[in-house]
């Protein structure tokens, strides 16, 4: 068994494939599947995944793995496997595919050098950059703006070598560890020869004798009062030892969370929650949809069945959204089952993220509680999977490899032949018609815990308001209800929906709109720093003092942020204490949870906030919700925009009315006939999927019809449509007559980082070899993607259409 089958980290369509390498002999039973190596590939060193270990090659001549990136293996015989179906469902490289498992810290990294061979002589502009040396490294050649054409002729003319070095950014946390060098009974004469003055020493030497064992350094500097030098001498005089011990960071602090024990369940729940225990019960795999309107205990039933699946021995998996992975939630989780819970959490350090992953890694955990890539934990026996607000955009990984969490969810459930629920009081129409057509299981909690009422919505028409000469942002029925609540010391929660709704810079003169010099695309003013940015690449300019068109002074910015928002509260209701929560008030680490416990603490009335509120809070005092601009969703070029529309409203008005106070909620919009906003106002989820459903099936989107989208980018307008053109050609001439490809077309952003963008999109019911069509059409540019700086996107799962 001398022989590694190697996926290496070389992504294109010609090396998506194993390679086989000789084990050298100090390897020997050192290797195994599932950890990273350094491999020698074409001239350079690449780091490569162990997919298989074997005493066969069709090989004669074999190169030999040079390194070990781990010592143990990073991705286990499940993972392995999942990373290869995962790779063939998303048409993404192996490579990606297990990179995507892991955490950050462990996607190392390379570094590049360059190098002047034996003493060659460049040209001027290179010289300059290499002044005599004979290496210079690639970030420094870029920092420096090296010309890479030059650099790639030289390169050509073998006059410089391109070098990898592979480091990569893994930390481990240690802990000094002191304890005593000799044997306890030799103090006693020891603390006697030691110079009188030398108090603290023996204080030291004595905390020592009576721990009786190791301490950490950190906690003996504390307690004692004393520093490093002084325990550095004790050491130096062989007293007392050192050691490293590896630590975790915990950033979630058991001692911080009250433990809770389990609610006895209503009715409902206790319905809903059978099945579940049955399929945890009988280890079966099994879908299930639980559609429970805001505040029916939801989360209650997630952590019950958590609890059946530890008494099995077994581990969960529970998926959250980032934006929802709120304070509020963990402290549920870690409440109900403490030191059992690691959090994978985006505001973690790396290091923070690597250490949680270490404890699953280990089986130290058996609850795994995290957003998106929380899906591809290492555990080891899983007893349930749970993906919480399940209609959530934010499942879906934008980028390479493009999977829907759910997908993954569902193929690791029928692995480990446990269940797996999706929660969520506005299920996708993709999930909800799967439940309908009984491929996954309805579960129905209609009613919230102790059948407190909805809250009641009350629509205003903001045309009417214009009408009646009141142009500021809140209608008189919204400014009326705050200052009630206010007055009766109640809450408010202000919800602002900023896509859509950017605060653009416009010239009143000329109309002139400032645009990103590199993406066709307004940039949009950043207040604090008076700049202008792109959201799309990190462009950035001065905010102007004139039109840079007309000339003109009367130059200003539109759209409506938080913080305009909250002058106008000011403004209008001076009183008012107000909590602003946006990317910037919880850009610093642990804001997001200050903010709220203060909110919590009812240091303000009024919470006001983007989507980032829209979801999981519960706080018994609000009574009201008021939701600023209902519609800015609503007119996106996007299928789904009323079915966004329709999830936001029903999610924030669920904010409303949690406890025992009735709660109200105010939509103010302009399009008060609509119908998403009416269902919304009525919590009538089930009308609202029939009309949607209908609408869907009208202009054949899903869940009628599947949709691909293929997006082509490349700094040459006219080669890239050549591209796009012969790809839907292609698709055309062997896609089945039934389906339909729209397209090519510019996508709606046509350019971004000086790259142009065209698109086609293919409509069908079925097209089982798609995917293959799919592969030949990227082996074709192969060439183009590798040397020509093309780009081809696959999106078999398209959501973000803009
Ligand atoms: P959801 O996740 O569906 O929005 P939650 O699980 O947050 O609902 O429950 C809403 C509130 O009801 C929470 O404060 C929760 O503690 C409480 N709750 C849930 N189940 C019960 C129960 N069986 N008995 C009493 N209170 C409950
Ligand atoms: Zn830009
Ligand atoms: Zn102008």
């Amino acid at each position: 068994m001398n022989i590694a089958k190697v996926v290496v980290d070389v992504p294109a369509s010609q090396t998506n494939r194993v390679f086989d390498y000789n084990i050298p002999d100090k390897f020997t039973d050192i290797v195994h599947c599932g950890m990273r190596v350094i491999v020698p590939f074409g001239p350079r060193k690449v780091m490569g995944f162990v997919l298989e270990i074997t005493d066969h090659s069709s090989f004669d001549k074999l190169k030999s793995i040079d390194d070990l990136l781990d010592v143990t293996p990073v991705l286990n015989k499940e993972l392995l496997e999942l990373g290869k179906w995962l790779s063939n469902h998303t048409l993404s490289f192996y490579i990606s595919a297990f990179q995507a498992m892991l955490p950050q810290v462990l996607k190392a990294k390379y570094k590049k050098e360059f190098q002047r061979k034996n003493g060659a002589q460049l040209p001027k502009e290179l010289e300059t950059i290499f002044a005599g040396r004979d290496f210079v490294s690639s970030d420094e050649f870029i920092e420096r703006d090296g010309n890479y054409r030059l650099l790639q002729r030289m390169i050509e003319d073998d006059q410089i070598d391109v070098l990898y070095h592979v480091h990569s950014r893994e930390t481990i946390k240690k802990e000094t560890i002191l304890g005593l060098a000799k044997e306890p009974r030799v103090y006693a004469e020891k603390i006697e020869t030691l110079p009188k003055q030398a108090t603290k020493q023996r204080e030291i030497l004595a905390y020592l004798l009576d721990q009786g064992g190791d301490v950490s350094q950190k906690r003996l500097i504390k307690d004692l009062k004393t520093t490093r030098a002084t325990i550095k001498t004790l050491i130096d005089q062989g007293l007392v030892k050192e050691t490293k011990k590896e630590v975790y960071r915990n950033p979630y602090k058991e001692e911080n969370y009250k433990r809770t024990t389990p609610l006895g369940l209503t009715e409902e729940q206790t319905e809903v929650i059978k099945p579940i225990w049955t399929s945890i019960d009988q280890n079966e795999h099994e879908v299930f949809l639980l559609h429970g309107v805001t505040g029916s205990g939801k989360t209650e039933v997630y952590l019950q069945a958590i609890q059946k699946v530890l008494a099995h021995q077994k581990g969960a998996i529970v998926l959250v959204p980032e934006i929802s992975l709120t304070p509020q939630m963990v402290k549920r989780f870690k409440g109900r089952f403490g030191s059992d819970v690691a959090v994978l959490h985006s505001a973690l350090s790396p290091g923070e993220k690597y250490d949680e992953w270490r404890k699953i890694q280990r089986q130290q955990v058996k609850v795994v509680v995290g957003a998106r890539s929380a899906i591809f934990a290492p555990l080891k026996n899983i007893g349930i999977i749970i993906i919480d607000e399940e209609h959530e955009t934010s499942y879906k990984q934008e980028e390479h490899p493009r999977y829907h969490t759910k997908d993954v969810a569902i193929h690791r459930g029928e692995v480990h032949k446990c269940p797996v629920v999706l929660g969520s009081a506005t299920p996708t129409l993709e999930s909800y018609a799967r439940a309908q057509k009984n491929v996954y299981r309805l579960l129905s909690l209609p009613h919230r815990v102790n059948n407190q009422a909805m809250p009641e919505v009350k629509i205003v028409d903001m045309r009417d308001e214009l009408h009646a000469g009141n142009r500021t942002m809140f209608s008189r029925t919204l400014k009326e209800a705050i200052e009630e609540r206010i007055k009766r010391k109640e809450q408010i929660v202000l919800f602002l929906n900023r896509r859509g709704y950017s605060t653009f810079v416009m010239c009143r003169d000329c109309g002139y709109v400032l645009e990103c010099p590199h993406c066709d695309i307004a940039l949009t003013y950043h207040r604090k720093q008076e700049k202008l940015k792109c959201h799309y690449c990190s462009y950035e300019e001065k905010m102007p003092s004139a039109c840079p068109s007309c000339q003109s002074e009367t130059i200003r910015y539109f759209g409506t942020g938080t913080q305009k928002v909250e002058e106008a509260i000011q403004e209008l209701i001076p009183t008012a204490r107000v909590i602003r929560m946006d990317v910037d008030t919880t850009r610093k680490k642990g804001s997001h949870e200050k903010l709220l416990n203060q909110y919590g603490n009812h240091e303000a009335d009024i919470l006001l906030g983007t989507q980032m509120i829209a979801k999981g809070l519960d706080f018994a005092n609000v009574t009201l919700v008021g939701v600023l601009a209902a519609d800015s969703m609503l007119h996106l070029p996007d299928f789904r925009s009323s079915e966004k529309t329709f999830q936001l409203l029903t999610q924030v008005s669920g904010r409303a009315g949690r406890a025992e106070l009735p709660g109200e909620v105010v939509v103010q919009t302009y399009t008060p006939e609509h119908y998403s906003i009416q269902l919304a106002s009525k919590h009538d989820y089930d009308t609202f999927f029939q009309k949607e459903m209908s609408m869907r099936k009208k202009f054949q989107y899903p869940p009628y019809y599947f949709l691909t989208l293929i997006t082509v980018s490349h700094p040459n307008q006219v080669k890239c449509q050549e591209v796009i053109r012969t790809i839907s050609q292609l698709l055309m001439k062997h896609l089945a007559k039934e389906t339909k490809i729209l397209g090519p077309t510019p996508s709606p952003v046509t350019r971004i980082k000086d790259r142009y963008r065209y698109q086609c999109m293919v409509k069908y019911k079925n097209e089982p070899k798609q995917r293959e069509i799919l592969n030949k059409i990227l082996v074709v540019f192969e060439s183009d993607i590798q040397k020509n700086d093309l780009l081809i996107q696959i999106d078999l799962q398209p959501y973000q259409l803009m």
